[in-house]
């Protein structure tokens, strides 16, 4: 498919891959582990063994290093976190991180508890404060600078063009988790970006039936064949089925996302004036802190993740999400469902996450269908 053509019939198309003999419209699912070799003993066509080679992954990732404008490329992994920790795992004894404070948990987790068993150290820092970003790189030692934006849960917004600057000037790369803005919003290559990451469990996939992860890149460089060596030796690439569903998620990502961000910008407008909602979390609210720089760095919408913090603490907030009858009560984001979370007790000690909030993501169901069901549920939690 040419290069002009729009992401968005690039993403319809899945770059217009069809079965070749045949001529089906859909390009078949390859499962074979290995690959014949040439009578002189050479891999002329590219495909050795499935652990790094598998045709269905590599078109799922072609279509995915389109959308992220990546010229170097897409991987896919088995999920985002196999995704993310291969970038740190990529790094070298005694270099330093800059991470951002609010994070994917997890993650988080992991680069408090693991990242140190890998020779790395890590501070964490507030990305949205420009300065204190910059007075935590450490030219020369610094070596990756990790944001999230829109980040979870709270959708604090980090200026990726400035943290970019920040980082290259200390001699270190940027890496943004993208998950919540995707690339229907932002494409944080074109910003100046290193890496982009995505956990593709979510809106790129967007059907709750798969756990992906990936990177883009914007340099073929010594790095990228460091992430590479790394998914290569841990075996972390993602399985040709996972791959087949994730490409067909791929397919309807703009309008999916474009339709969920939409209602999740309604809803933020009608929550705010509920009598039992203390404050509403998103970036598309002109008062939400990041609101300037996501209008700059977001395109067609602000995503589809809000958060609440339910007057009346966390009880109110539980017994609020006890009560839900169309969101459904469980982790995760970015299908077609909503979805409704108390996040500060998986989170738990050491979260920036206050205890009165709660996590929505917005699905496909109509506005009125979940503003209705949040306002009983409020209603019911507040008698
Ligand atoms: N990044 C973000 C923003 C997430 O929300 C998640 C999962 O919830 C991850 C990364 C980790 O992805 P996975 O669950 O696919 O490992």
């Amino acid at each position: 498919m040419k290069p002009t053509v729009s992401p968005q019939t690039a993403a319809a198309q899945a770059l217009g891959k069809i079965d070749p003999v045949p001529k089906g419209v859909v390009p078949p699912l390859h499962l074979a582990t290995t690959y014949i070799r040439d009578p002189d003993n050479g891999y002329s066509n590219g495909f050795v063994y499935g652990r790094p080679d598998n045709e269905t992954t590599r078109e799922c990732e072609a279509v995915l290093a389109r959308l992220e404008k990546a010229e170097a490329g897409a991987l896919l992994f088995g999920s985002g976190s196999a995704a993310a920790t291969a970038v740190f795992q990529a790094l070298s004894p005694g270099d330093h991180v800059v991470a951002s404070k609010v994070m994917y948990w997890a993650l988080r987790n992991w680069l408090m508890t693991e990242a140190a068993r890998w020779g790395l150290s890590v501070t964490f820092v507030e990305s949205d404060d420009l300065s204190a970003l910059r007075a935590a790189v450490q030219p020369g030692k610094t070596k990756l600078v990790w944001i999230e934006t829109p980040s979870n849960p709270l959708w604090t917004i980090t200026d990726i063009a400035a943290a970019a600057e920040i980082a290259h000037a200390a001699g270190a790369r940027l890496a943004v988790d993208s998950t919540c803005a995707s690339p229907v919003h932002t494409t944080p290559l074109t910003l100046g970006a290193d890496i982009v990451m995505h956990s593709a469990t979510k809106v790129l996939n967007g059907h709750s039936d798969v756990v992906a992860g990936a990177l883009c890149a914007r340099q073929d460089d010594d790095f990228w064949n460091a992430i590479k060596t790394v998914r290569r030796g841990q075996g972390g690439i993602l399985g040709p089925f996972e791959a087949y569903l994730l490409m067909r998620g791929m397919r309807t990502l703009f309008v999916r996302q474009e339709r969920q961000s939409a209602s999740a910008m309604a809803l933020a407008e009608r929550l705010q004036a509920h009598p039992h909602v203390a404050q509403v979390l998103y970036p598309g609210l002109p008062q939400h802190p990041g609101h300037d720089v996501a209008a700059r760095q977001m395109t067609d919408g602000f995503g589809y993740m809000l958060s609440v913090r339910v007057r009346g603490g966390e009880g109110a907030a539980i017994a609020t999400a006890a009560q839900v009858e169309i969101y459904k009560r469980a982790t995760s984001l970015g299908g077609v469902e909503s979805l409704i979370e108390h996040r500060a007790s998986i989170e738990g000690a050491g979260s920036p996450c206050p205890t009165d909030l709660l996590r929505l993501s917005t699905g496909l169901e109509t506005v009125d269908d979940l503003y209705d069901d949040l306002d009983r549920a409020l209603t019911l939690a507040h008698r």
